[in-house]
């Protein structure tokens, strides 16, 4: 470790801030940025095509929630929208944060969320879970060992099962609230790769093909996605952070810990160790196989391919693969349990 801190940059006579395994180069902060600022803008214009003026039909301009949540990982993500999208008058950005109602994380994350978008001078809007008629998270995971007893589907779901669900739902009641043409998450390269996996290793090639971004082929009734910070590893994501200066909250979630996730996150990791590259490996895979469709089928024709079992839930109307949606099943056991 220490050897990899007094290393000088590959590109200049600095001190390097971090060492980039994959292409055997060290990197200090300014070219580290320099190399992170590139990518992102590289991914951004591929992913959210824009005309020179994208004003809307009334006048107004197009609205992108960007969704923050006190992280370095969405705080990354602003600092590059403002820096790339903010100086044009036809775009508004907004940020947009849920909260999930966790006692001693979420109120401080969401102070530095705040403090982050106000020193940018963009609003931010929140929802909470209860605005949703959701529980909080902390009352779900006291409920939990009595959800599993009387429903089999409940039994093994871990409090990141629920939270993510509930959160999508948030997400998507926000981007109406400010009418967002597109939404752009903080997901980066560590966290891109988990997904595949985690979706490749139980089958669902439907749902990994449909990961954001969207813009390749949006999803009906669902304000497409945008992530930016796809190809940029958390590690460069952090390190970035923390050479800006950006206020971002340390602390973990105190439910993270044995969610599926974290297994995918110790594999991933170990996969990188071994043979470098892999994260960016397996997007490129996943990449090509979308790529596959779209040229087998057309545009219009993949596209219906990844909405091809998605409804409209009966009793929200929400986008989901089953009639009635997770969030609207969750809440109704939650319901029989309060009540
Ligand atoms: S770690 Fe899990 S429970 Fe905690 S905020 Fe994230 S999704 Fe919710
Ligand atoms: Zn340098
Ligand atoms: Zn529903």
């Amino acid at each position: 470790m220490s050897a990899i801190s007094i290393a000088t940059c590959s590109r200049c006579k600095n001190r390097a801030v971090l060492y980039q395994r994959y292409s055997g180069v060290h990197l200090c902060h300014r070219h580290l940025a320099d190399s992170i600022r590139r990518r992102v803008s590289k991914s951004l214009r591929a992913q959210l095509k824009l005309p020179k003026k994208a004003l809307r039909d009334d006048g107004k301009p197009r609205v992108i929630l960007v969704c923050i949540s006190g992280g370095k990982d969405s705080a990354v993500l602003l600092d590059m929208m403002v820096r790339f999208l903010g100086p044009r008058r036809d775009i508004e950005l907004v940020a947009g944060s849920v909260d999930e109602g966790i006692d001693g994380y979420r109120a401080p994350s969401l102070e530095k969320a705040m403090e982050l978008a106000s020193s940018y001078g963009i609003r931010v809007e929140t929802i909470s879970y209860p605005e949703l008629e959701f529980e909080r998270m902390d009352e779900i995971v006291k409920m939990m060992p009595d959800l599993s007893t009387a429903h089999k589907d409940a039994d093994g779901l871990k409090p990141c099962s629920y939270c993510g669900v509930f959160r999508r739902q948030g997400l998507n009641a926000l981007a109406e609230r400010v009418g967002a043409d597109w939404m752009a998450l903080g997901h980066n390269l560590d966290d891109t790769a988990q997904t595949i996996l985690m979706n490749l290793q139980k089958g669902e090639v439907n749902r990994t093909i449909r990961i954001a971004p969207h813009t390749w082929a949006p999803l009906e009734g669902l304000t497409p996605r945008i992530v930016p910070l796809r190809w940029i590893p958390e590690q460069e994501i952090h390190a970035y952070a923390k050479g800006e200066d950006l206020p971002i909250h340390h602390g973990d979630c105190p439910y993270a810990p044995g969610a599926l996730r974290q297994r995918s996150r110790d594999m991933i990791a170990r996969l990188e160790s071994d043979v470098p590259g892999s994260r960016h490996g397996l997007l490129h895979s996943m990449d090509a196989i979308r790529e596959l469709q779209v040229e087998a089928k057309g545009d219009h024709l993949s596209s219906e391919r990844a909405t091809e079992r998605m409804h409209k839930c009966q009793n929200c109307g929400e986008v989901s693969s089953k009639s009635i949606c997770q969030a609207c099943i969750m809440r109704q056991w939650v319901n029989e349990k309060s009540n």
